[in-house]
C-alpha cells in the first residue's frame, strides 16, 4: 500500500507522537476518567511539541503541514490509547480565522495560538432548541456602536473551560432577512478571559469530554472581532467542516486499529477449552471483518485528505470518510468487548473507556443520518428530505 493510499506516511511525525503518547498510559486516562478531569498535562505536552499547530502556516509560527500530516498525528494519538478529543479542535477551529479573518486578526491571534499562549478550542454552534438545524439558532449578536452584544445559549460547547477564545456562531439578522435560511448568521471571536455575562456549566457525559453549556447575558464582543462579513458566517463555518471531518475520521481509524490490536493479542493469548479463543472462527471472523472495514475506511480518509491538500473542496469524501471511519471504530469497539468476554467490561483493560469514547462519533460533530442525507441529496441527486 502506498503512502497516498492510507496516509501511512509522515513516519517521523508518527514516531514522535507515539513517543510522546507513551508517557500517558492507560492508568493516566483511567484516573482522569474516574474524576471527569481534563488531561492538562497531555494537552500541554502536545502543545509544547508543536503538534497542535501543525496546520498553522509557518509565517504565523506554525508548522504549515498538510492535512494528511495532521490526520497522521490524530490517528497516532488514538492508536496509542490516548484521547485527542481533549484538544483536536485547537488544530482546526483556527481554519475559519485563517481563511476568512482579516490580516490584522490573523497576525494578532495566530502566532499566539501556534505557541499555545492562546487556546482556541471552543466552537459554539449547537443550541438546545436548534439541534442539527443550525439555521434555527436563536443566539443573537446585536451591533451597538463598536461592539456586538450577545444574548442566548449554546449547548455541547466542548472544552469551553479549557479555552481562552471561543468561535461563536450567532444571528446578526433574522432568519427571513435573506433568500437562504442560513443568511444572517455571523462568526465572532470571543475572548472568554474578559467576558462579563458569560456563564459556563459543565455537562457530565458518558465519557470524559469536558463539554459544557454556555449562557450569554449581554456579553460584549468588540466589532473588530467579527470574522469576515456580517451574515456570511454559515458559509465560513462550512469551509472548516471538511477538515474537521477528515481529522475525526483519522481519529476513528486510530481507535479502530487500537481495538483490533487489543483483540488480536487477547484472542491469541486467552485459552478456553484447551485452545486459544482466536483459533475459533467465531472469534476470528469478527476481528478480520473489523480489519477489512477499517482498511477500507482508511482509504476514504486518505482520499479526502489528499483532495483537501490539493486545494479541492471534498465535501462528499470528507463526509463519507467520517461516516465510514466512525462505523469501523464502533464495530471494532463492539467486537473488542465481545472478544474479551467479561474482561471487556473491566475498567483496567481500558476497552470500555475507549468503547464509550468512540461511540460519540456516530453523533458528533455530525450524526450519521445527516451524512446520509448529504450523500442522498448532494451526490445522488435525490430530493431534499428536510
Ligand atoms: C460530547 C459532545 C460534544 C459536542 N461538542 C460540540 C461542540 O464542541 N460544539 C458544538 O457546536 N456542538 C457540539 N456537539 C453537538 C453535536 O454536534 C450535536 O449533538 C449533533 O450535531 C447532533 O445534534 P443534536 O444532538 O441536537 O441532535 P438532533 O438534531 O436533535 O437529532 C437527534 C437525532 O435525530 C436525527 N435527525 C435529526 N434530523 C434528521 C433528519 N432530517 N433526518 C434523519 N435523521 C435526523 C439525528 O441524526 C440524531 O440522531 C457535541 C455533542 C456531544 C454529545
Amino acid at each position: 500500500m502506498s503512502e497516498d493510499d492510507d496516509f501511512s506516511g509522515h513516519g517521523e511525525i508518527r514516531d514522535a507522537v507515539r513517543d510522546l503518547c507513551s508517557g500517558f498510559d492507560d492508568s493516566y486516562w483511567l484516573d482522569l476518567d474516574r474524576r471527569s478531569a481534563y488531561p492538562g498535562d497531555f494537552v500541554g505536552a502536545l502543545t509544547e511539541a508543536g503538534f497542535l499547530a501543525a496546520l498553522i502556516p509557518e509565517a504565523y509560527g506554525g508548522s504549515g503541514l498538510p492535512l494528511s500530516a495532521a490526520a497522521a498525528i490524530m490517528e497516532e494519538i488514538q492508536l496509542s490509547g490516548c484521547n485527542g478529543a481533549a484538544c483536536h479542535a485547537q488544530m482546526y477551529i483556527m481554519g475559519v480565522l485563517l481563511r476568512h479573518g482579516s490580516d490584522e486578526q490573523k497576525s494578532r491571534y495566530l502566532p499566539k495560538i501556534a505557541s499555545g499562549e492562546l487556546r482556541l478550542q471552543a466552537f459554539a454552534v449547537t443550541e438546545p432548541e436548534s439541534g442539527t438545524d443550525t439555521a434555527s439558532i436563536r443566539t443573537t449578536a446585536k451591533r451597538d456602536g463598536d461592539r456586538y452584544v450577545i444574548q442566548g445559549q449554546k449547548i455541547w460547547t466542548s472544552r469551553a473551560e479549557h479555552s481562552d477564545l471561543m468561535l461563536l456562531l450567532a444571528r446578526t439578522s433574522p432568519m427571513d432577512s435573506g433568500p437562504k435560511r442560513t443568511d444572517g448568521l455571523s462568526v465572532l471571536l470571543l475572548d472568554m478571559r474578559e467576558a462579563p455575562g458569560l456563564t459556563i456549566r459543565p455537562i457530565r457525559t458518558m465519557m470524559n469530554h469536558a463539554t459544557t453549556e454556555v449562557f450569554f447575558d449581554g456579553v460584549e464582543i468588540p466589532a473588530g472581532n467579527l470574522i469576515g462579513e456580517e451574515g456570511k458566517g454559515f458559509r465560513y463555518l462550512l469551509s472548516g467542516l471538511n477538515a474537521e471531518r477528515i481529522l475525526i475520521g483519522a481519529e476513528c481509524i486510530g481507535d479502530a486499529r487500537w481495538f483490533i490490536a487489543k483483540a488480536v493479542a487477547y484472542a491469541n493469548q486467552r485459552v478456553v477449552f484447551g485452545r486459544p479463543i482466536g483459533q475459533n472462527q467465531g472469534i476470528q471472523f469478527p476481528i478480520a471483518r473489523a480489519y477489512a472495514e477499517t482498511e477500507a475506511a482508511a482509504l476514504m480518509v486518505a482520499k479526502a485528505a489528499r483532495l483537501f491538500d490539493a486545494g479541492e473542496t471534498p465535501g462528499a469524501e470528507a463526509n463519507m470518510a467520517k461516516m465510514l471511519a466512525a462505523d469501523a471504530s464502533w464495530h471494532a469497539a463492539d467486537m473488542c468487548v465481545q472478544t474479551h468476554g467479561g474482561f471487556g467490561f473491566a475498567e483496567e483493560y481500558g476497552i470500555e473507556r475507549k468503547f464509550r469514547e468512540t461511540r460519540l462519533y456516530q453523533v458528533a460533530p455530525i450524526s450519521t443520518n445527516l451524512i446520509l442525507t448529504y450523500i442522498a441529496e448532494h451526490v445522488l441527486g435525490l430530493p431534499r428530505s428536510y
